[in-house]
């Protein structure tokens, strides 16, 4: 059976700094649910605990986003048929440290980790720009992931071919993903299957050229062949966000030949 689009498990309401829609509530995400008949949404807003010490360029933007700011919508509100999950979309810092302690584990449903957020880190270790450079840091953080005692069953990793990592051009972006051998790509979607972490198909990821389709598509090609299960995820920060969605997913599920045995299931 075909992958169906019935869930979305990386939204944002008005609670994360980069939301500029005052309206993008909890109700506003249900409604969204509602309409395109979804069985579970997860708001994952940005979260850096404030138990975790933090090494960014933009440390204030992290710092304000803790614990208490992005779980001051609770409760969540109910709907017939729609699993309503709390989440968060965790970062990493330039250390490739993980803003989520174990002690919080128990408090989310879902937890996204970013590995691309490259825009807001800062030190020695980023200088290197090199496509090869910037390549190796995204497998680093990937493993720094994978390595962790997260819990899986409930993890995903958050639009891994997203264009933050390189933000110089779109073609250092698109040959930053180049750089990424495909020896390297199956040695770590083989770890991410093992460890069963579900793989973001982020709608952002997969807005390309048909001439830029096969370079953004490797990595997730191999993340299939290697048997990693995917999660749906528009990554709206306002309600205009959600608009287009719906075929946006079906392009991404015909493109990867999907089916519902591909699907993540939190457990
Ligand atoms: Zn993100
Ligand atoms: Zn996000």
């Amino acid at each position: 059976m075909k992958f169906a689009f019935d869930h979305d498990l990386h939204i944002h309401s008005h609670l994360s700094i980069c939301s500029t829609d005052e309206g993008q509530t909890p109700a506003a995400l249900l409604e969204y649910a509602k309409h395109n008949n979804l069985k579970q949404i997860c708001v994952t807003d940005h979260y850096w605990d404030s138990a975790v010490p933090c090494n960014t360029g933009v440390n204030w933007w992290y710092e304000k986003q803790n614990f208490e700011h992005i779980s001051s919508d609770l409760p969540l509100p109910k709907a017939e048929g729609v699993d309503f999950l709390f989440g968060c979309e965790a970062d990493m810092d330039s250390d490739n440290r993980i803003g989520l302690p174990k002690s919080r584990y128990d408090d989310f449903d879902f937890i996204i980790v970013s590995t691309t957020h490259f825009h807001h880190m800062c030190g020695e270790k980023w200088e290197d720009i090199s496509h090869e450079g910037v390549a190796r840091r995204w497998f680093d953080r990937m493993y720094a992931v994978l390595d962790s005692d997260l819990p899986f069953h409930k993890v995903g990793i958050a639009h891994p071919a997203c264009k933050l990592m390189n933000r110089a051009s779109r073609e250092d972006y698109l040959l930053t993903l180049d750089a990424m051998s495909d020896e390297a790509l199956y040695r770590v979607y083989k770890k991410a299957a093992e460890v069963g972490v579900g793989i973001e198909l982020n709608s952002d990821d997969f807005k390309f050229d048909e001439n830029e389709a096969d370079r953004i598509l490797r990595m997730f090609k191999i993340a299939k062949d290697c048997g990693c299960k995917f999660y749906l995820g528009s990554d709206a920060h306002t309600r205009g966000g959600f608009n287009g969605k719906n075929e946006a997913f079906e392009g991404i599920i015909t493109l990867l030949d999907l089916r519902e045995c591909d699907k993540f299931h939190i457990r």
